[in-house]
């Protein structure tokens, strides 16, 4: 469909300079990469989530160095993703961790309103701990090179200024 509507969004891979930028994302649009975030749901950590948030970061900083040396070897092609067994605890589990317990005394921003928006409090932003979706559509203006993704919905967020749309 998009290389009918928006043809520039095929023949834009063909100027080197955006390939050669964009080329862990090209190759994530053919297949021939995975996405991070699998990657880091391969990765495991020793942590109990329940650990103090020092700890958690002490290892968020550990699975860091695992998950860039075992992210450099599949984009070598040297181990294959779909081999790797998930973790009872991953990185990925960690982050999520880490942003929840960042929400129970927001500091996500330079605001650092230290509200727990995971018991519904407002801050600046007057989020609390879910996102609020404004609208949500397919969206046609996007760059070129981030068109043929084949999933270019968009959904527009309401109140927080750092992030104002995700590309779904
Ligand atoms: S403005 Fe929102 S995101 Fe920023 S620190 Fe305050 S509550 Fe958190």
């Amino acid at each position: 469909m998009w290389r009918a509507i928006r043809p520039d969004s095929n023949s834009v891979w063909s100027n080197g300079q955006v390939l050669s930028r964009l080329r862990r994302y090209y190759d994530i649009l053919n297949d021939r990469k995975p996405a991070k975030m699998l990657v880091a749901n391969r990765v495991e950590v020793d942590s109990d989530l329940n650990a103090s948030t020092d700890k958690l970061w002490d290892q968020h900083r550990k699975a860091s160095g695992k998950f860039r040396v075992l992210l450099r070897e599949i984009d070598r092609g040297n181990v294959d993703l779909k081999e790797l067994d998930t973790p009872k605890t991953s990185y990925l589990d960690l982050k999520v961790e880490l942003a929840r317990r960042i929400l129970a005394s927001c500091h996500f921003c330079e605001r650092r309103c230290g509200i727990n928006r995971l018991e519904g409090k407002h801050g600046v932003c007057q989020l609390d701990a879910k996102a609020y979706v404004s609208s949500a559509f397919l969206h046609l203006g996007e760059e070129a090179p981030l068109v043929p993704s084949g999933t270019n919905a968009r959904a527009f967020l309401w109140r927080c200024n750092l992030l104002q749309h995700v590309h779904v």
